[in-house]
């Protein structure tokens, strides 16, 4: 049998380790292994090598050591960041959150919950654009808004939220303010300060690290409440020994990101941009989400007539590695909640494929997909009733 090979093309569902990253992690499993809790010499080198990581990854975004806290990924730092500013709000009488219907589901189901439990939540429309502006965050902010979350970069169509100016607002209101910046950490430029953010959610394994580790930025003054109860790490926190391999990875991996960052989205800014161009020629086929606003990885399409899934397992077969919507929502035929966010009708959101691509891809891999993609949407059509329809003018097309 032939050998196929693999273009992978799903790097907003997970990214390789870097052999940066992968170095770093060694010494923590056989040398350093102690307990940073114990008093003993072994446990007091291991944290202080929790220390030095803590403070690398701060400095890294702008921020203080002690406003960092260490988590099992983004949705336990959404999680946290989340239920904290709503107990610290309820402690207040302040029971009113903003945020928008395309957020990522471990903000949304949060939130979902926080209503079961007597909050309101306000969720912005999003533009046909994928995007939101600082203005419609003022005009839903009232006097019981107890916190704002909105994302830093979308996880599907890539749109990047104009972040400082929403945090401004939300700081001339004294509202508190969180981003899951888990698309945009390390592949965009972040600094907390500047970027006027109370906190911030990250997860390793989307810039290279590994996975199940992950922070939570929250800013000195700013209440954090535990999720998890158990000994005092992460300054009472956060209960459980800590993951000293994983955090050191994750730090190396964002030193080695921050440090390249300015060549990698030019690089994968222009294979974006290729990619982009050359599925544009195929008919009836739409760009989802901002063409400027939008991080240099992302290409989301739709393609009429045809469905997500059924595309993504013959592109598989060619080695195209790619997704429909969000990893968590693929398996279920639902349309993407973002989509729909979007305004896409239900027939059209069915059909998207997401293409995300690392600083790793080459332009051999672009021009396969290229030439790869336009067969097999042609091949789905030809068997397509949908597309039958629509060909014939008994239906019109939606794009
Ligand atoms: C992947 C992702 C998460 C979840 O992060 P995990 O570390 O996998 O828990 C949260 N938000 C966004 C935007 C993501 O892309």
């Amino acid at each position: 049998m032939k050998e196929q090979k693999i273009v992978y093309v799903d790097n907003a569902a997970t990214t390789a380790m870097s052999d940066a990253a992968i170095a770093a992690m060694q010494p923590y499993f056989k040398q350093i292994y102690g307990n940073p809790s114990s008093l003993h010499t072994v446990g007091q080198v291991a944290k202080e090598a929790l220390d030095s990581a803590r403070a690398q990854i701060a400095q890294l975004i702008g921020a203080k050591p002690n406003e960092i806290y260490f988590t099992s990924g983004g949705s336990e730092a959404d999680n946290q960041a989340i239920r904290s500013a709503a107990i610290s709000g309820a402690l207040k009488g302040k029971k009113h959150i903003i945020s928008t219907a395309f957020e990522h589901h471990a903000v949304l189901h949060t939130l979902k919950k926080l209503e079961k439990e007597g909050f309101e939540v306000t969720y912005l429309d999003v533009h046909s654009n994928g995007l939101i502006t600082a203005e419609e965050v003022q005009a839903a902010i009232r006097p019981d808004t107890a916190l704002v979350t909105i994302m830093f970069a979308n996880n599907e169509v890539g749109t990047i939220q104009p972040i400082r100016e929403i945090g401004a607002v939300c700081k001339a209101n004294k509202v508190v303010f969180h981003t899951d910046a888990v698309q945009a950490i390390g592949h965009l430029p972040i600094n907390v300060v500047d970027d006027n953010i109370d906190m911030l959610s990250a997860s390793a394994h989307k810039f290279h690290g590994p996975k199940g580790v992950g922070f939570l930025y929250c800013r000195t003054g700013v209440r954090l409440f535990n999720l998890i109860e158990g000994g005092a790490q992460e300054r009472n926190r956060r209960g459980g020994t800590e993951n000293i391999a994983g955090v050191w990875g994750m730090a190396a991996a964002l030193k080695e990101a921050v440090e390249h960052l300015p060549e990698n989205m030019a690089k994968e800014t222009a294979l974006r941009d290729r990619l982009i161009a050359g599925l544009s020629k195929i008919e009836h086929s739409k760009v989802n989400g901002d063409l400027v606003n939008r991080l240099p990885g992302n290409v989301n399409m739709c393609f009429e007539g045809i469905e997500g899934e059924s595309l993504l397992l013959l592109l598989d077969q060619k080695g195209i590695c790619a997704s429909s919507g969000s990893a968590c929502t693929s398996g279920s035929l639902d349309p993407s909640h973002v989509l729909l966010a979007l305004g896409l009708p239900h027939e059209v959101a069915h059909g998207s494929l997401r293409l995300s691509l690392s600083e790793w891809n080459t332009e051999e891999e672009i021009d396969y997909i290229i030439a790869e993609v336009p067969k097999v949407v042609e091949y789905l059509r030809s068997i397509s009733p949908v597309w039958e329809a629509l060909s014939k003018g008994e239906t019109p097309h939606l794009i």
